[in-house]
């Protein structure tokens, strides 16, 4: 049974026990969140990572991706990317690998990090057609199904599938002024499907074998926004809000089969449409967790949209997503190497902190105290421990041999100093 299945019968999980306590939350109330799909613990059946909560009243995750292309193919690289990710703090990680050796990468990762894992299916299906058929466009419904249950089986605890993507929606993006078009790639796998075979996409047609596969294995789906905007012009566009229709309609029927769902949101939105943006979904999609990617609020700082998609991610995450995608400073450059995924990481929790003091949720109000006693008393040690990053700020207060009971920011003009002795 899946854990939402288990919380419609009042059955209270190891992984729900766990979840409550680490979030501090009272696990009557977790339970009733995870029955009605507020809350989800990705975690399948046959997996071993950790249980993390995800959704309203808890604190907010963060996502890193990682995983490989044709281009760039190291599985010990990437297992590396995933151990520093969850050595900064993300709560999940993502293996997004489409090179030709994408099964032992995400095996290894599985192997590496206890975090739940998740995929896109898509990829591998793409990935087979071009072997067999000489191309990812020539891949078939059983490709498809059979990736998803392949991954399923492997344990895989989330997966991002694009069932929102259908052929009515291809020609309102044909139709539409968009300047980027489809940006997501296992959207645009769907969209050169349907196009070649104009037929539906097998996600949506046949989306009742995929839920049947999910309930199964308790595999979360993460509802894919194919048609997410991939610059701020496209932002809240047509196609962006009425694939989230759809989306909404299909998170209805995941929970009438007890499958656990979020939904993904975009992508690159100006900042006074983000609050509107989460607000939309949450009533489209009846409160399921909200997973965005970014946002990113300027398309004008490659090498630094780890930063962009920070100030994004808090303000969406203060109104209502509860689970961030990091963005690295590679976005939109290269593949990201350990110290973007580091930087990119670091930056989400950022985001994820910033947002929590201000929705009270976790235990982020605790930790500011606690930090502020710490800057208050001298006390480098703790602060170094406390910080999200715990090596640059030692390095940084090391640069100059200094008092303990000041910095070399401002010398003998210490005002904590001069408060303390004086006041
Ligand atoms: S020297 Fe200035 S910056 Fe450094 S601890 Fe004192 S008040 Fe803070």
């Amino acid at each position: 049974m899946t854990q939402m299945q288990q919380a419609l019968k009042g059955q209270i999980t190891d992984e729900m026990k766990k979840v409550a306590e680490m979030e501090d939350i009272d696990i009557h109330k977790l339970v009733r969140g995870l029955a009605e799909g507020r809350i989800i613990i990705p975690k399948n059946i046959e997996g071993k990572s950790r249980a993390v909560g995800i959704g309203k009243g808890l604190a907010t995750k963060i996502n890193a991706n990682v995983g490989s292309s044709s281009e760039l193919e190291k599985v010990k690289w990437e297992v590396e990317k995933a151990k520093a990710a969850v050595k900064y703090g993300a709560d999940t990680v993502m293996d997004l690998s489409t090179g030709q050796d994408y099964e032992k990468v995400r095996k290894a990762i599985m192997e590496s990090v206890d975090v739940p894992i998740g995929t896109v299916p898509i990829y591998e299906a793409g990935i087979t057609a071009s072997k067999k058929r000489g191309a990812v466009i020539n891949m078939d419904e059983d490709d498809m199904f059979h990736a998803i249950e392949n991954q399923a089986k492997a344990g895989v605890d989330f997966i991002t599938v694009h069932c929102g993507i259908t052929m009515d929606l291809i020609e309102k993006v044909k139709t539409s002024n968009r300047i980027m078009g489809i940006v997501s790639r296992g959207g645009s796998f769907l969209a050169a499907w349907i196009l070649k075979n104009q037929e539906e996409n097998p996600l949506y047609s046949n989306y009742d074998y995929l839920l049947e596969i999910a309930a199964e294995y308790d595999v979360t789906l993460s509802l894919g926004d194919g048609l997410r905007p991939g610059c701020l012009h496209d932002a809240s566009d047509v196609p962006q809000i009425q694939e989230l229709v759809t989306l909404g309609g299909l998170v209805e029927r995941a929970r009438e089969k007890g499958v656990q769902v979020m939904v993904e949101g975009p992508g690159h939105v100006p900042i006074n449409q983000i609050q509107a943006n989460m607000q939309i979904q949450k009533t489209v999609c009846k409160e399921a967790p909200f997973y965005v990617l970014g946002p990113l609020v300027t398309d004008l700082a490659p090498g630094y949209d780890h930063i962009t998609s920070a100030i994004g991610g808090a303000i969406a995450a203060a109104s209502g997503a509860d689970f961030l995608c990091y963005v690295t400073p590679a976005e939109h450059l290269a593949i990201p190497n350990v110290e973007d995924v580091k930087d990119g990481v670091i930056a989400s929790k950022i985001a994820a902190e910033a947002a929590d003091v201000a929705k009270g949720v976790g235990n982020a109000w605790k930790r500011e105290l606690e930090m502020a006693h710490a800057r208050k008393d001298f006390d480098w040690e703790k602060q170094f421990e406390l910080a999200f990053d715990h090596e640059k700020p030692r390095k940084c207060r090391g640069r100059k041999p200094t008092e303990e009971d000041m910095c070399t920011m401002c010398g003998e003009f210490c005002a904590l100093r001069l408060v303390r002795d004086n006041i």
